[in-house]
């Protein structure tokens, strides 16, 4: 069975077809630029060369147009006809408490998704612009969703309530959601098999670190705590964006730089996090890193900051959990970053972590990084949304 998996931003839009009957990556690719001059699409076949084709994509549509085009093209192509495509699956940002798991679309989803538009403002409306122009290319076609809010739905209450008047909970359903959520389900699941652990009662922190940074606690799978909020403001030091932060700094920078709070929010959102952290260096760890070792001081504070902050995180869901079994490190950084690995590791020592650092010393590879002799395994293993959305899909179309 082949499935397609759609990730669609508001001008760019990520596809991989993949064989769900050995979860082998057929091709993958990207349009960019949708709806803006410019607009190029990047397809790579697997086991072919890699096209690039600079044509006019005014909308999604368009743009699934040319990625159908290239699936099926005689030269670069994978498949004879779109009719080889079983079903399509869709990444949703937010679900609000509309859509609380994965689900064949209909609508009814449709509308689901629309009137969680003031939930998720960048992403949702880009969301379903890829399913409308799924629907139109390839009538027939089942399309599912699959959502970025699902695995936080199993939070309890006194984890994703904020102590504000309830009214607002009531009226606009502003509570934690905990976003990554299809990453955390995966590496979760993964790391309890991968690491022989109980699948039943499993404690597992999973430490999605890249531009987007997140944590998580799950118990046998199903999640106790998330870091992200109502938004993915709240939470870890990212690469742009703040994290947690007492909400008067909004008042006060909103008095003292004329901003309003939606400019105050594009600081937060766009100019914080480590990039504003080091005064504006980079968001990359790699550049900080240069820059540290180099003697930087905003670049050692900026990566400081940002490993203090997992460390705490860590030490408070190791809390909610009353234990933890195993820790993981996923995503850009998490899955690359040796250093920043063992720096967090060498303030979990409390937990009984012991880093096994020649098994640390390893990028983007599904492994035990912990010493035999260590109270908590520690695992690097790499995230995988697309096969985690594929698979969601297969299960509702089977
Ligand atoms: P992601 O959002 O998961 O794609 O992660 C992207 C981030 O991963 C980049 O902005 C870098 O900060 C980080 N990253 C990628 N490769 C490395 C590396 N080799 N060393 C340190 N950080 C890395």
């Amino acid at each position: 069975m082949k499935v397609l998996v759609l990730n669609c931003g508001s001008s760019s839009l990520k596809y991989q077809l993949i064989d769900m009957d050995d979860e082998s990556v057929i091709a993958k690719g990207l349009c960019e630029r949708i709806g803006i001059e410019g607009s190029v699409l990047t397809h790579k076949p697997t086991g072919k060369d890699k096209f690039v084709q600079e044509e006019a994509m005014p909308s999604h549509k368009e743009a699934i147009q040319m990625v159908m085009a290239a699936l099926t093209d005689a030269e670069h192509g994978v498949i004879k006809d779109t009719s080889e495509i079983t079903a399509v699956g869709h990444r949703v940002v937010h679900g609000g408490m509309k859509i609380t798991k994965s689900t064949l679309v209909n609508e009814e989803v449709k509308q689901m998704i629309r009137d969680c538009f003031d939930l998720g403002p960048l992403h949702n409306p880009a969301n379903l612009m890829g399913i409308e122009a799924c629907e139109a290319a390839m009538p027939g076609t089942p399309n599912v969703v699959v959502l970025d809010t699902s695995f936080g739905m199993d939070m309890p209450e006194k984890a994703y309530m904020y102590a504000i008047p309830h009214e607002y909970y009531e009226k606009y359903s502003i509570r934690r959601y905990g976003f990554h959520g299809t990453s955390h389900m995966f590496v979760s699941g993964e790391v309890i098999r991968f690491a022989g652990l109980d699948p039943e009662k499993a404690r597992v922190i999973v430490c999605h670190l890249g531009n987007g940074a997140s944590i998580s606690a799950s118990i046998g799978g199903k999640c106790v705590d998330s870091s992200m909020g109502l938004t993915p403001l709240e939470g870890l030091i990212m690469g742009t964006r703040s994290g947690d932060l007492d909400p008067a700094v909004v008042q006060f920078l909103c008095n003292k730089e004329n901003m309003d709070v939606n400019e105050c929010l594009n600081v937060l959102n766009k100019k914080s996090g480590v990039l504003g952290l080091s005064g504006g260096i980079s968001s990359d760890f790699r550049d900080l890193e240069a820059a540290r070792d180099e003697g930087n001081e905003l670049a050692k504070t900026a990566l400081d900051a940002y490993v203090y902050r997992v460390i705490k995180y860590i030490g408070a869901y190791t809390a909610a959990m009353n234990g933890v079994d195993a820790i993981a490190f996923t995503a850009g950084v998490g899955e690359n970053d040796m250093g920043t690995r063992k720096q967090i590791c060498e303030g979990l020592t409390y937990l009984g972590v012991k880093l096994d650092e020649e098994a640390n010393n390893v990028r983007g590879e599904s492994r035990i990084i912990s010493a035999p002799d260590s109270k908590v395994k520690v695992v690097l293993y790499p995230t995988n949304e697309e096969l985690a959305i594929a698979r969601e899909t297969v299960a509702l179309v089977q």
